[in-house]
């Protein structure tokens, strides 16, 4: 066993995501002349369920899983966030994943606070009956704290369509109405909107054009590396590549492909599974760490968090980088990128393309009309620019990073509407 002389507990800090995003916000509702009482409430999650779901597995034996869900703060309106299927989902990531929430729907001025919901499986190993049963069971066992109007789940990592489609089955049986406004990212004909699909994507597109405007690069032409090929990267490379940009490099779990003159990604897209794996058909591959290396004009971190550390931030190329992940990026690298003038869009900001777009799938629920995939398109550009540029000019007037500027934002009205209510 190592000996902990702190280095060791140092470097976990560092990589704890909650403890960092609590820095954050500590910081700016400091900036902002909050007093600690309201970093008090919101630090933590108001509400924190744990669930342990049994399962019939298609040998005959019984699993136990283990989930979670989180609220952050229901001040402004019902919480809302994902649902992640991972081996490696932990309370405290969950937590984090839930105040980001709240920040997104701050920032892109939804009625909404933050939610989030994971489940420690691994989706890669299970059969499509294993998961309809889990993603039943686990709606089963957190049906007292979720709904319409309480609670909108969504899709996150290794989960999609098909199992908001269960879930939302699930609920409505027991809830003996049809309730599509459930939760979001539903397949088009049980109520899901036109472009949830890509519309995360699409919103980490926008901010990257904003973000090119900024500094002045010609996005025809520019040099992408995307990092991941889930739901965001695969869909991200796909509109960088039709926009003229020039995709380096991508990459999965397990490694990244390169190529100086641009990589065919309608292929790519074509071959890759339903998790995103794609470079297992390739022999000649570099690592993930190579990968984020690599000279290039845009990175996109689109996979998972503590990508870009200490450890590699001075390595970084890119000029813009752009988090279309939840937390890839710790606080220290967000600290030499920004010395280095590296133009860091943070994830709070870059990746709410996808909430934004799940609000509309609920409007469209509640008021049972539906809008045409340009609506969608148009109210979501018009959101996200004005976001990014809100963001931009906070950061530059009040002389803080990006990401601070983006906690500035976005925990705002959180803290005003606690003040309001009484809370604090
Ligand atoms: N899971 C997505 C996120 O992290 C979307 C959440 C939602 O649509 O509610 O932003």
């Amino acid at each position: 066993m190592v000996a902990n002389n702190g280095t060791e507990t140092n470097r976990e800090d560092k990589l704890d995501v909650l403890k960092s995003t609590q820095t954050v916000i500590h910081k700016a509702l400091e900036k902002l002349g909050y007093s600690d009482e309201v970093f008090e409430l919101l630090k933590e999650p108001l509400r924190m369920m744990t669930v342990n779901i049994p399962i019939r597995m298609d040998d005959g034996t019984v699993k136990v899983f283990t989930g979670y869900r989180a609220q952050h703060n229901d001040a402004v309106g019902p919480t809302k966030g994902g649902i992640r299927f991972h081996p490696g989902v932990t309370e405290k990531e969950v937590k984090a994943l839930s105040i980001w929430m709240s920040l997104k729907c701050g920032i892109v001025d939804l009625p909404y606070g933050g939610g989030k919901g994971g489940i420690i499986c691994d989706p890669r190993n299970m059969s499509f009956r294993e998961l309809e049963a889990l993603s039943r069971g686990y709606v089963r066992a957190i049906s007292q704290i979720v709904g319409p109007t309480k609670d909108i789940p969504a899709p996150d990592v290794f989960t999609n369509s098909q199992i908001m489609a269960w879930m939302m089955d699930e609920y409505s049986r027991m809830d003996e109405y049809n309730s599509p406004g459930f939760i979001t990212g539903k397949p088009l004909v049980l109520g899901g909107s036109h472009g949830r699909e890509t519309a995360t994507a699409k919103g980490v597109t926008i901010c990257i054009r904003e973000a090119a405007k900024k500094k002045g690069i010609d996005l025809k032409g520019a040099r992408v590396v995307v990092q991941g090929f889930g739901n965001a990267g695969s869909f991200l490379s796909k509109f960088l590549h039709d926009a003229g940009a020039k995709v380096i490099g991508i990459s999965d779990a397990y490694g990244a492909l390169h190529d100086p003159n641009g990589l065919d990604i309608d292929y790519l897209l074509d071959r890759r599974d339903s998790f995103g794996t794609v470079t297992n058909l390739f022999n000649d591959t570099i690592t993930n760490k190579e990968l984020l290396e690599l000279d290039c004009d845009i990175l996109v971190p689109a996979a998972i968090e503590n990508q870009i550390t200490d450890e590699n931030a001075h390595n970084i190329k890119a000029k813009i980088v752009v988090e279309a992940a939840n937390g890839p990026t710790t606080l220290e690298a967000t600290q030499i990128l920004t010395e280095r003038g590296i133009l860091l869009v943070p994830d709070v900001l870059a990746s709410a393309g996808g909430v934004t777009v799940s609000y509309f799938e609920w409007v469209q629920n509640n008021q049972g009309y539906y809008w045409s995939e340009e609506e969608i398109e148009e109210k979501l550009q018009k959101i996200l620019v004005q976001s990014f540029n809100n963001i931009y000019e906070t950061a530059q007037s009040r002389r803080v990073d990006m990401r601070l500027a983006a906690y500035m934002v976005g925990v705002r009205k959180m803290a005003e509407a606690s003040r309001f209510r009484g809370w604090v």
